[in-house]
């Protein structure tokens, strides 16, 4: 349920509703907006009976929310979030971008990409410093001394990092050491890490699990934002379906019908939704065109040599090139590549 106060309603009043929440053993979410405050309310197992509420004063009207996802849907939150980080923002207006390498290789690597990067205008960077990888043979990133390395470039060179949290236990460290905190698609029903990261202060970019349906993916959201983390990002990165010309299937067809329910922001990763590097920048094309807010971009100097997802990491020039092909389109679509 969804209690909209008056224009003018008055910071005691809100907070008498808020009390008032409490007093059923639910949760009020306030979310000021520029006219009026709205309050979201959680932790009802049936229908909430707003009796009690209706009555306060300043309350203007109380509404329904029919879909199982509350504090993500449009029903409860009609426009689009913004969501910011010391370098930059991530939704309407602006067309975000992040790119860098899968994993962090060594420390040269990364600061070689992020001075490209920032070179052009990138703000953020991502690179795994604890990776998911199928084989327990291959290299499982660099842990601890990853992220020191990705502190490291922060503190010099001014970059925003985005990196991968992979269980609760790295949570704090990996917090520290990013501006966005990454749940990969394997984890993106693990629901002991995504009651974690709402406890985080820290954006949440949230990964669409490989098999999950829009529902199951804005319900992940929901666990992270039940928990006081509003603060999430969703990034579709491929599906598994039959197809096997490429790593996964790139599901732009989601960007739309996802507009339509939910107010959050939508980057799209076309480096794991295609798996391979001619098809990265065409499909970074579409993503724009479709409506995505930015995307994920896997980047390295020397790809040929990464310790992972080489086959799908652009090199420097190619990055530039896609940059300037998505400058030519991201103007009359009204977008500030950022
Ligand atoms: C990654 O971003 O490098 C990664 C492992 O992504 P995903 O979780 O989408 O496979
Ligand atoms: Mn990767």
């Amino acid at each position: 349920m969804l209690v909209v106060m008056q224009t003018g309603a008055t910071p005691e009043q809100i907070e008498r509703v808020l009390s008032a929440v409490r007093e059923l053993a639910l949760t009020p979410h306030p979310m000021p907006g520029s006219t009026r405050t709205a309050i979201g309310i959680t932790g009802n197992t049936g229908a909430v009976d707003g009796r009690p509420l209706e009555m306060l004063p300043g309350v203007k009207d109380l509404i329904r929310v029919t879909k199982p996802f509350k504090l993500a849907s449009r029903e409860m939150h009609p426009l689009d979030t913004v969501i910011h980080t010391p370098q930059t923002s991530i939704g309407p207006g602006h067309f975000t971008m992040i790119g860098g390498p899968c994993s962090v290789e060594n420390e040269a690597m990364i600061m070689q990409t992020a001075e490209f990067l920032l070179s052009q205008g990138v703000k953020l960077m991502r690179a795994g410093a604890y990776k998911p990888r199928t084989s327990p043979y291959a290299f499982q990133g660099m842990g601890q001394g990853g992220l020191n390395i990705l502190k490291k470039a922060r503190k010099t060179l001014g970059i925003g990092i985005v990196t991968e949290l992979m269980d609760t236990d790295a949570a704090e460290a990996v917090e520290e050491a990013s501006d966005i905190i990454q749940i990969g698609t394997r984890n993106m029903q693990n629901y002991s890490l995504l009651k974690r990261v709402g406890l985080c202060r820290k954006p949440v970019l949230l990964k669409r699990g490989m098999s999950a349906t829009l529902e199951e993916w804005l319900m992940a959201a929901e666990y992270i934002m039940a928990g006081g983390n509003y603060q999430v990002i969703l990034c579709e990165r491929g599906i598994r379906t039959f197809n096997d010309h490429s790593r996964n299937t790139l599901d732009l067809s989601v960007i739309p019908p996802l507009k339509a329910v939910s107010h959050l922001p939508i980057l799209v990763d076309p480096s794991h939704g295609t798996g391979k590097r001619p098809y990265v920048s065409p499909m970074a094309m579409a993503s724009l065109a479709a409506g995505a807010d930015g995307l994920l971009i896997e980047t390295h100097p020397d790809p040929d040599r990464a310790m992972s997802d080489g086959a799908q990491s652009l090199d420097f020039a190619q990055f530039a090139k896609l940059v300037a092909d998505l400058k030519t389109i991201a103007g009359p679509m009204g977008r500030a590549l950022c």
